[in-house]
């Protein structure tokens, strides 16, 4: 493992533009669980699987029951930023860092201080009502009973996140693609890479060093020059 964080190391120590493309795994160290572990969890709980409730279908048919997966599973209360947020908005501070591009609706790269993150799948920390458009923050929705509804028309609120079945949002794509197709390296970390269109991104990246973290293998790992079997956080604390 010493070698294999040393080669990180060197790898970074030589690249100019790093580019860092992560998904819920980079969120773990802070307590909120990945899709397979509310997978496992729901099946003690839910009708139905994550992907079905995370639908556009089902939010508009059942949103009783997607705001009680919502605050099961989602909204996980006084998450705070891990060593992995913290070591890539230092990144970012020295220059070394373009941008962050994250799967995660949670939040967490910009509490720990990264400015340019770009958010393939949304954030839950912006609402807005379905009928009117106004917006809401993250309070009144998790402080709401059952489904939220707007104060101003009685529309349904719900979080600013793309749902399956929803596309993502042309111009966040766009910088990521830019982003990609000019960065010397890129750091895959903390994603199954299963989720598409976004682990589909990383064919953009056409730099020198790719290097992927993840604590379980993924369909990309034969592309990486570096991968390590660890914890993202544990990795990146041992970095300078
Ligand atoms: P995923 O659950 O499919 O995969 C997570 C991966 O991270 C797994 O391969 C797991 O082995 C790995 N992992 C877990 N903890 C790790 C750690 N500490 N260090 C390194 N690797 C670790 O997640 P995904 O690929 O992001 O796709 C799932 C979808 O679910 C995404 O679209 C995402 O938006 C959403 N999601 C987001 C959050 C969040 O915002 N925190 C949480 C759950 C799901």
């Amino acid at each position: 493992m010493d070698e294999k964080i040393e080669k990180l190391q060197n790898m970074l120590d030589e690249s100019q533009r790093v580019v860092f493309f992560g998904g819920a795994g980079v969120s773990t160290e802070s307590g909120i669980p990945d899709f397979r572990s509310v997978d496992g969890l729901y099946n003690q709980k839910y009708e139905y699987p994550p992907e079905e409730i995370l639908s556009r279908s089902f939010f508009d048919r059942y949103p009783d029951e997607f705001y009680r997966f919502y605050r099961d599973k989602l909204i996980v209360r006084g998450a705070k930023p891990n060593a992995a947020h913290l070591f890539l908005a230092e990144l970012e501070r020295r220059g070394k860092l373009r941008c962050v591009i994250t799967q995660n609706i949670d939040g967490l790269h910009q509490a720990a201080g990264s400015q340019n993150v770009l958010e393939l799948h949304g954030t839950l920390l912006k609402n807005y009502c379905v009928q009117c458009g106004k917006r809401f923050d993250a309070a009144y929705v998790q402080d709401a009973s059952g489904t939220p509804r707007c104060d101003k028309c009685g529309g349904i609120v719900r979080p600013d996140i793309v749902l399956y079945e929803e596309g993502l949002d042309g111009d966040v794509l766009t910088r990521a693609v830019t982003e990609l197709t000019r960065a010397d390296m890129l750091i895959i970390g903390g994603t199954s890479l299963a989720v598409y269109p976004a682990a589909g991104l990383i064919h953009y990246f056409r730099g020198k060093h790719l290097a992927l973290i993840n604590k379980s293998p993924t369909p990309m790992d034969s592309l990486a020059e570096l991968v390590i079997p660890g914890k993202i956080g544990q990795v990146f604390s041992q970095l300078h």
